[in-house]
């Protein structure tokens, strides 16, 4: 391993490297199974390939291997998880010691970095994005992350839309090699054209890429999230990942899912939800009661309201749940619409001005 990927495991909690990880039961398809004190027989209507009697392989070769043509990233690189949620928690696990260690956030941004690095009883350190675009201040979030083990980037960013400016991120990354983690948060990345930040691990090995196909891929449900890393981060955070964590019957229908037609349909939706974003947002910046829509380069638009509480009222009434943003600091009277179906946009336009 070369010595700047032990740079960046030297930051993981001792406990962690030293652990012994919990040994699965051997995964051995050509012989059969009288090791794991499983049953014999499938459960009555069990149409699984696998059989849910069986526990799963724990991280299927197959699935890393899709994954691994989805993300243009080497499968060896790659652990698959519950949701890009479980790779956060994995990270800040492995990483931070309770009640010493500490994460970066750049608020506002998506909140479960936070929430993760409070149950590990790591601390919070918050570099606001800056105030008048979102823009990301990296000498700001520098200067924090030498006093932090990981700095959780989100681009484009949960809830305000905005792409973060490449250079600026791989300032950060580049400033903190062998300080801190940059976990570049991408779960929004399809519905842009710029690149995937995971062409640079190699270069830098602290650089961690977050994906999900809960997103473009329309997979929420089937909780499947992929961490893209050094080898050597990969291999920490497997010995961690609880045992068998993702179900046989998850990982079959992923893979049956993520096909070449699948896909295709997934980059034609992804084009019709982006026609529709740019409608919802000329047509919602002429509603009344709206102050101001933010430029979006995600699937959901920021939007701004002289009256919050009644934009959101107005919503509910029209059997519509948008999502209230306006507790958050900077962003006042703020609401996160994701963009829906041609239909549901448009029945929620009309309540808002009729509002
Ligand atoms: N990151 C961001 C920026 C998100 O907005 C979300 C979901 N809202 C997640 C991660 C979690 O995604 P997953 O479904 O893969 O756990």
């Amino acid at each position: 391993m070369s010595a700047a990927v032990d740079d960046v495991l030297a930051l993981a909690r001792p406990d962690i490297r030293a652990l012994q990880p919990y040994q699965h039961a051997t995964w051995d398809p050509s012989l059969e199974r009288m090791h794991a004190n499983e049953m014999p027989w499938r459960a009555q209507g069990d149409n699984t390939a696998a059989g849910l009697n069986r526990y799963p392989e724990p991280q299927p070769q197959s699935l890393l291997e899709r994954m691994a043509l989805l993300y243009g990233a080497p499968a060896r690189r790659l652990l698959v998880g519950r949701g890009s949620d479980e790779a956060i928690d994995l990270l800040v696990r492995a990483f931070c010691r309770a009640g010493q260690d500490r994460v970066v956030i750049t608020p506002p941004t998506f909140g479960f970095y936070r929430v993760a690095a409070r149950i590990q009883g790591a601390g919070v350190i918050e570099v606001p994005l800056r105030r008048a675009d979102f823009a990301l201040e990296p000498d700001a979030v520098i200067e924090a992350g030498r006093g932090a083990k990981i700095v959780f980037l989100c681009s484009p960013n949960n809830p305000t839309g905005n792409l973060l400016e490449e250079s600026a991120m791989l300032d950060v990354v580049r400033a903190l090699a062998g300080r801190a983690l940059v976990c570049v948060d991408e779960a929004y990345l399809e519905f842009t054209s710029r690149a995937s930040l995971a062409s640079r691990i190699d270069e830098f090995p602290n650089l961690v890429v977050l994906r999900t196909l809960s997103k473009a891929y329309a997979l929420a449900g089937a909780r499947l999230g992929t961490l893209i890393a050094a080898e050597g981060v990969v291999a920490l955070l497997r010995r961690i990942i609880p045992p068998y964590a993702l179900p046989a019957s998850t990982v079959e229908q992923v893979l049956a899912l993520t096909e070449a037609p699948q896909r295709a349909m997934a980059a034609d939706r992804i084009q019709t939800l982006l026609e529709e974003r740019s409608r919802m947002r000329e047509r919602l910046a002429a509603v009344a009661l709206v102050s101001r829509v933010w430029p979006s380069d995600a699937n959901f638009l920021l939007v701004e309201f002289r009256d919050a509480t009644r934009a959101l009222a107005a919503g509910r009434s029209a059997g519509l749940l948008v999502r209230d943003f306006s507790a958050a600091p900077g962003l006042a009277q703020c609401l996160r619409i994701s963009v829906g179906t041609p239909t549901q946009n448009h029945r929620l336009l009309a309540a808002l001005e009729a509002a």
